[in-house]
C-alpha cells in the first residue's frame, strides 16, 4: 500500500483535462503531486518538449519498450501509440506523491486492473459546441485533426460511467474546486491515514 494515490483522468480531447491538472499542480506544493509523462509516437506540437510534455519516440522505439514490458498501460489513440511507463509512477507513489495519469479510456481500463487502488475521474464539456470551440481556441491542431477528435469525442464520452468521479467542466474555477475536493477526500481515507498516523492510532487504542 502506497501513501500516494494514482489518479486516472480521462476526457474527450479539448474538455480541459490538461488545464485542470496543471492548475491543480500549480496551486499545490510540488512534493505532493505530479503528472506522469507518457511516451507517444505522435509528433510534438509547437512548444512541446521531449521529457516535459511527452517522451516523443518513433514506432520502433515504442515497440521495443512494449517488448521490454516497460509500460503499465499503452493504447493506440488517434492512430498513435500512447503509454505510461512503470518508471514514471512507481517511485512517486512510494514517496507519498499523488500521480495523475492523463490517459484515454482504454488505458484507464488497463490501469484499473493492474492498480486496483487507483481512482478515476472523467471530465465532460458543457456541450459539444463548446468542446469544438475549445479545440479551435487552443490553436494547436489543424482543422483536419480537430474534425477527427470531434468524431472520436462521443465514443470517448460513452465511457464516463466506468469512472469513480465525474466533473462537468463548465466554469473553470468551480471545476478546479471539484478536482481539489476529490483529491482531498482521497487523502483522508482511513487506510492512508493509518499509514501516516500509525504511532498515534496505536497509542490511542492500545
Ligand atoms: P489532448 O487530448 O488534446 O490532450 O491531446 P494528446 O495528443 O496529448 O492526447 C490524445 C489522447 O491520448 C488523449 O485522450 C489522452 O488522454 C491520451 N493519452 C495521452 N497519454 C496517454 C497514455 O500514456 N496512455 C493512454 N492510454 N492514453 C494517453
Ligand atoms: P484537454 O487536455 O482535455 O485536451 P485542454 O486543457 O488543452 O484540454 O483545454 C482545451 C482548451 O479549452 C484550452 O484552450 C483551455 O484553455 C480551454 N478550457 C479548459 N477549460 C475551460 C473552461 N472551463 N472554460 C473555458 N475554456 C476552457
Ligand atoms: P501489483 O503489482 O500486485 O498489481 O500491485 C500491488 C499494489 O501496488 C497495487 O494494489 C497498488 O496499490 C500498488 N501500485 C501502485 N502503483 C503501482 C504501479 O505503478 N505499478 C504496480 N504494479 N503497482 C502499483
Amino acid at each position: 500500500m502506497y501513501t500516494g494515490t494514482l489518479f486516472i483522468v480521462s476526457a474527450p480531447s479539448g474538455a480541459g483535462k490538461s488545464s485542470l491538472i496543471n492548475a491543480y499542480l500549480n496551486q499545490q506544493n510540488q512534493l505532493s503531486a505530479s503528472v506522469s509523462i507518457s511516451h507517444t509516437t505522435r509528433t510534438p506540437r509547437p512548444g512541446e518538449n521531449h521529457g516535459e510534455h511527452y517522451y516523443f519516440v518513433d514506432h520502433n522505439q515504442f515497440e521495443t519498450l512494449i517488448s521490454q514490458d516497460a509500460f503499465v498501460e499503452y493504447a493506440k489513440v488517434f492512430d498513435n501509440y500512447y503509454g505510461t511507463s512503470k518508471a514514471a509512477i512507481e517511485q512517486n507513489l512510494q514517496q507519498g506523491i499523488n500521480v495523475f495519469l492523463d490517459i484515454d479510456w482504454q488505458g484507464a481500463q488497463q490501469v484499473r486492473q493492474k492498480v486496483p487502488t487507483a481512482k478515476s475521474i472523467f471530465i465532460l464539456p458543457p456541450s459539444l459546441d463548446e468542446l469544438e470551440k475549445r479545440l479551435i481556441k487552443r490553436e494547436q491542431d489543424s482543422a483536419e485533426v480537430i474534425a477527427k477528435r470531434m468524431l472520436k469525442a462521443k465514443s470517448e464520452m460513452s465511457h464516463y460511467n466506468e469512472y469513480d468521479y465525474l466533473i462537468i467542466n463548465d466554469d473553470f474555477s468551480t471545476s478546479l474546486d471539484h478536482l481539489t475536493a476529490i483529491i482531498k477526500s482521497e487523502s483522508l481515507h482511513t487506510q492512508k491515514q493509518y499509514i501516516l498516523h500509525q504511532a498515534l492510532i496505536n497509542q490511542l487504542i492500545d
